[in-house]
């Protein structure tokens, strides 16, 4: 097979070579099994029967509904029928069992996914709706047709692969923390979608927005992801892979180099000192935001730890959570996220409907107002942790003082409630707010009077600022972080932060791009919280300049038009001061 490039949005940096796994939502995974010739009937036989099982059991929830609920009902399940019947379906299983030789579950499955993705391109809107009878059938089949603890889900993989999908909630890229998968491409979302974030937390390659990966993609292909360049390239030829494997030594002794500033400040040529703190998803990550001498926690995206699970953490659970986190960090800062929930993090205990515009409806803070007991349920555990290291909390998604305020006064009675029972807690615990909706940002003279500190998200404050949804493949040149509007945001939120003597940080994957540290470096940014794997990169870079530099290139910034001009202007820059900190993504 010839070498195919796909063209993605990159999403993690690094380089993964490896065989593809299909990951499809839409029904069981099912690796492809070769079979012997003489076991082809026997394949039949077993898909046959498969469909006889199929067939009963779709007859008697049949009767049982009819019984129930009355026949109307009942007749739902005669397009299921249907779907059994269909003979071509059936037949075009059988002839390419015989003729590729492959396991009867893994052809159909294949199949299937191919009805599926005729019918939901079809005009009409009736035949287009039975794509949920046709899956619903084919799990069914699958389920007869291979044992359930066989069926292969993400969390049994014990082979290296790279996993391919239309599509990973926040939820699938956390179930794959420490297992076997070694990059991941999809065919959707934006450079700071949760997936994005997640792979950085992993530690793996992965590229999104691919468009149609899962299409040009087999299960089986042999692919190097190249993170660096959003670039999935399949059945690369030897030239490819030599040049690759290349450009891993390099990258590697790039670390290797970076390791020797572990321990040192983030402090500029010219004495100008910033912290630079680390974004945590999940606890396990702890070890490795130590090793790579993070100064504290930025943000705890707690959210995380209410995901992959049938009920909602307790008190207790969370308080021990949030308790170790606090103690391996101390004396270094911890700063908690209070739940995140709505946009594009949705949990299975809590039925959170799903908004038309979930980015813009009921998320965060506006979830946790609206939802007191759970949210003091958190409160208390993350002010009992607070007795044990350093801990801070923000609020996410504030857009004025009101909201600030109302969740300060469910803090206050969850404080009163805790002191009534002598629980002891830190009393000067800070409290601070995301400033991720431009309305803060607008207003952030007013916030920064009344809070401890700012951090800005700017995966957020971007998609508000720009109209651009975040996750959005098809949108993601128009994300633009250097756009001056976004810049003046920024700046104005840092300044007011400044004039009422509080901190202020920057948590988004903005704080996680070499070209745009600069520019917030010269803002005045005191916190710059990212991804740990990229801090050493950041470290380098802040000490590698002189913060007068800094500063006259962000005023020179904001002078300018577009953010093209403004990324163009930083990358100039950037060559200009630290070559060696883009020469690891040099042309290979
Ligand atoms: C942000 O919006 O920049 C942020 C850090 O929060 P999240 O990515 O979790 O929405
Ligand atoms: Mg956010």
């Amino acid at each position: 097979m010839n070498e195919i490039i796909l063209q993605g949005i990159p999403a993690a940096p690094g380089i993964a070579f490896g065989s593809a796994f299909i990951l499809d939502k839409q029904e069981f995974i099912i690796a492809p099994r070769d079979i012997f010739e003489n076991e082809v009937p026997i394949e039949i036989a077993r898909f046959e029967e498969a469909l006889i099982k199929t067939r009963d059991e779709i007859i008697s929830i049949q009767k049982k509904i009819s019984l129930e609920m009355g026949g109307q009902h009942a007749q739902l399940f005669d397009a299921h029928l249907l779907v059994l019947e269909d003979r071509t379906l059936v037949e075009e299983v059988v002839k390419r069992v015989k003729s590729e030789q492959l396991s009867a579950e893994y052809i159909f499955s294949n199949v299937l996914k191919k009805y599926v993705k005729i019918f939901s391109t079809l005009e009409d809107e009736y035949l287009r709706e039975r794509v949920g009878d046709i899956n619903d059938v084919g799990r069914r089949v699958l389920k007869n047709l291979v044992e359930e603890t066989k069926l292969h889900e993400l969390d049994n993989i014990v082979e290296e692969l790279i996993i391919i999908s239309h599509d990973l909630s926040p939820s699938d890229t956390a179930s794959m923390y420490n297992k076997n998968i070694i990059a991941f491409a999809t065919d959707i979302g934006g450079r700071t979608s949760h997936s994005a974030i997640m792979a950085k937390t992993l530690g793996i390659p992965a590229v999104v927005g691919l468009k149609d990966a899962t299409l040009k993609i087999n299960n089986q292909d042999y692919l190097i992801v190249d993170g660096r360049k959003g670039l999935v390239i399949i059945c690369p030829t030897e030239e490819t892979q030599k040049k690759y494997h290349t450009a891993q030594d390099r990258i590697n002794r790039f670390r290797d180099q970076y390791h020797e500033i572990k321990d040192l400040p983030a402090q500029t040529v010219d004495g100008h000192e910033v912290r630079i703190l680390a974004n945590l998803e999940l606890p396990e990550e702890i070890p490795s935001i130590l090793e790579q001498g993070a100064n504290g926690i930025g943000l705890y995206r707690t959210e995380y730890f209410y995901m992959n699970r049938v009920d909602l953490p307790s008190e207790e659970e969370q308080f021990e959570a949030y308790k170790n986190v606090a103690q391996a960090m101390a004396p270094r800062i911890v700063t908690i996220r209070s739940l995140d929930l709505g946009g594009d993090k949705f949990i299975s205990s809590l039925q959170i409907p799903r908004d038309m515009y979930p980015h813009l409806g009921w998320r965060a803070i506006r979830f946790c107002l609206a939802r007191p007991d759970i949210f003091k349920t958190q409160l208390r555990a993350v002010l009992r942790a607070s007795a044990f290291g350093n801990l801070r909390l923000m609020y996410p998604m504030i857009t004025g003082l009101k909201d600030y305020r109302e969740a300060n006064v469910i803090l206050d009675e969850v404080k009163v409630e805790l002191r009534e029972k002598n629980i002891s807690f830190d009393e000067k615990m800070p409290i601070g707010m995301m400033i991720e909706v431009p309305s803060a940002a607008l207003t952030a003279d007013l916030l920064a009077k009344e809070t401890d500190f700012f951090s800005i998200g700017t995966n957020d404050l971007i998609q508000y600022c720009l109209a651009v949804e975040r996750g959005n493949e098809q949108t993601a040149n128009l994300y633009e972080p250097g756009h001056p509007s976004v810049l003046r945001l920024i700046k104005g939120t840092i300044d007011a932060a400044h004039n009422e003597n509080i901190t202020v940080g920057l948590c988004g994957e903005m704080a996680n791009e070499p070209i745009l540290t600069l520019i917030l470096l010269g803002f005045g940014l005191d916190d710059f919280s990212m991804s740990p794997f990229s801090i050493l990169q950041i470290k380098k870079l802040i000490r590698s300049i002189n913060y007068a530099d800094a500063e006259k290139l962000a005023n020179e910034a904001l002078k300018l038009g577009t953010g093209q001009e403004v990324e163009d202007l930083c990358r100039e820059k950037l060559l200009e001061l630290a070559p060696q900190i883009l020469s690891q993504d040099k042309e290979d």
